[in-house]
C-alpha cells in the first residue's frame, strides 16, 4: 500500500509517499515560494527519493504547476505516480468548522463545504482546496481524503470551546474554539501511551506541540478536554511570529491609536510578533544564539515563552486533577532540552522532573525525559503528522 500525503500551504506544497503500514517514506519532497518571483536558476522544489535528491529551479506560478513538476520528478526518480495504483491521496486540511469532525472522502460538496470555512482559515483553506483540486486532476482515479486539523478537538467540552461573548453573535459567526494541531496531538498521546504500555483510555495527559506554530492539550482518556488554539491557529502559546494569547483590547487600541486596518493587525498578529516579534528572529536555533551573546531581547522573549508554556501546564494540571504523562513533540518540543528543562522546572513538588542526562540525550526515538523513580512520566514522542493522515487515508478507502 501506498498513500500519498500533501499538506498544500499558501506558498508551499510539502508531500510523502509513505506505506500507511510500515510508515515506510518511499519519497518525500517540497516545492516552495510558488506565486513569487524567484532569481533565474533558484531551486523551488526539492524531491528526495531513494538517497537522492532532484531539484527543479525557477519560478513555479501555482500549486497546479507546483503538483505537475512534483509528478515529474516522482516519474524521473523511478515512482511513476499516474500508475502506482495508490491507495489513497491523504490532504491535510487545517479547518473543518463545525462541519468535519473525521477524515473525509472528498468529493466536489466536500470540496465545495472546504472552501466556505475559509473565512475562519483564509491564510490555509484555499491554500487546501488548491492541493486538493490539482491532485484530483492529476489523479482522478485515487481516492482523496481530507484530514482535519480540528477534528481532534471537535469534541471540546462546552465549557472549554465556549468563548464568553454575546451568544447570538457568536453562533451567527462560527465563534468558538476549534483548536489545531489535532493531528499531531492525537498520534503523539496514542504513541504516548504505547510507550508507557497503557491503554489511552486509562490516561491523562498533557501534550506540548512547540514548532513554528505551537498548542499544548489536555487529554482525559483519549478525548480532548481542552487546547490552547482557539477559532484560529492565533490564541494560547507564544509562536515564532504569532503572538499567542492578548488581551483583546489591543485590537481596537491599535485601530484608534496607530491608526492600524485590520489586515495591518491581522498581519502583525500573525506574522511579526511571538518570539520574532520581541527578538527579530523566529527560529529558536537563532534565538539561542542570540540570547548566549547576551542579547537582551532575545533573552525576553525566551522568558515570555517559558512563562505562557508553564501557566498552560498549571492550568491543565488542575483541569485534569490527576496526570500520566506530559509529552514533549515538534521542532523544538523534540530538539530543544533547555524548552524542557525550563517548562517543568520546580515541580517536584508535583510528582513533576526531568533527569538531565535523559533529557539531554540525542536521541531520535521516543522516549522517557523523567527519572525512573518520577511519579508523573515525562516523554519526548516525534510528530508524524505525514504518517498519521496516511493511515487516516487508508483506514478510510479500507
Ligand atoms: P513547523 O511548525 O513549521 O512544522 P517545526 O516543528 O519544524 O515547525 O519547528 C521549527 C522550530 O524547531 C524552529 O524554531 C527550529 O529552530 C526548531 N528546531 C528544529 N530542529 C531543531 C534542532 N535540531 N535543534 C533545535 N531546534 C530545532
Amino acid at each position: 500500500m501506498q498513500v500519498l500525503v500533501i499538506n498544500s500551504g499558501s506558498s508551499s506544497i510539502k508531500y510523502q509517499l509513505l506505506d500507511p503500514d510500515s510508515g515506510a517514506v518511499v519519497a518525500s519532497g517540497q516545492v516552495s515560494r510558488i506565486g513569487e518571483p524567484v532569481a533565474p536558476g533558484a531551486p523551488t522544489v526539492e524531491h528526495h527519493s531513494d538517497g537522492r535528491t532532484l531539484e527543479h529551479d525557477g519560478a513555479v506560478p501555482d500549486h497546479a504547476t507546483g503538483l505537475r513538476i512534483v509528478f515529474d520528478l516522482f516519474a524521473r526518480g523511478g515512482h511513476d505516480l499516474t500508475t502506482a495504483g495508490l491507495t489513497a491521496v491523504g490532504h491535510r486540511v487545517v479547518h473543518g468548522g463545525e462541519v468535519f469532525y473525521r477524515p473525509t472522502l472528498i468529493d466536489d460538496a466536500v470540496v465545495r463545504s472546504i472552501d466556505e470555512l475559509s473565512s475562519l482559515a483564509p491564510l490555509h483553506n484555499p491554500a487546501n482546496v488548491t492541493g486538493i483540486e490539482s491532485a484530483r486532476a492529476l489523479l482522478p482515479d485515487v481516492p482523496q481524503v481530507a484530514v482535519f486539523d480540528t477534528a481532534f478537538f471537535h469534541g471540546l467540552p462546552d465549557a472549554a470551546k465556549t468563548y464568553a461573548i454575546d451568544a447570538k453573535v457568536a453562533a451567527a459567526h462560527g465563534i468558538r474554539r476549534y483548536g489545531f494541531h489535532g493531528t499531531s496531538h492525537e498520534y503523539v498521546s496514542g504513541r504516548a501511551a504505547e510507550l508507557l504500555d497503557r491503554d489511552p483510555a486509562e490516561l491523562n495527559q498533557i501534550v506540548f506541540h512547540l514548532g513554528n506554530g505551537a498548542s499544548a492539550s489536555a487529554i482525559r482518556g483519549g478525548r480532548a478536554v481542552d487546547t490552547t488554539m482557539g477559532l484560529t491557529p492565533l490564541e494560547g502559546l507564544v509562536m515564532g511570529t504569532r503572538s499567542g494569547d492578548l488581551d483583546p483590547g489591543i485590537v481596537p487600541h491599535l485601530a484608534r491609536t496607530a491608526n492600524m486596518d485590520i489586515d495591518a493587525i491581522d498581519n502583525l498578529l500573525n506574522r511579526d510578533s511571538g518570539i520574532k516579534g520581541l527578538s527579530g528572529v523566529n527560529d529558536f536555533r537563532e534565538l539561542f544564539g542570540l540570547i548566549e551573546t547576551g542579547d537582551a531581547a532575545a533573552r525576553l522573549a525566551y522568558d515570555v515563552y517559558v512563562h505562557r508554556l508553564r501557566r498552560y501546564l498549571g492550568a491543565y494540571l488542575v483541569e485534569l486533577g490527576r496526570v500520566d504523562a506530559i509529552t514533549f513533540t515538534a521542532g523544538v518540543g523534540e530538539n530543544n532540552a533547555r524548552v524542557r528543562a525550563d517548562a517543568l522546572a520546580g515541580l517536584e513538588r508535583f510528582g513533576i522532573a526531568v533527569d538531565p542526562a535523559r533529557n539531554e540525550a540525542k536521541d531520535r526515538a521516543a522516549r522517557y525525559i523523567s527519572p525512573p523513580e518520577a511519579e508523573v512520566p515525562v516523554l519526548v514522542v516525534p510528530t508524524n503528522e505525514e504518517l498519521a493522515i496516511a493511515r487516516a487515508a487508508a483506514r478510510l478507502v479500507g
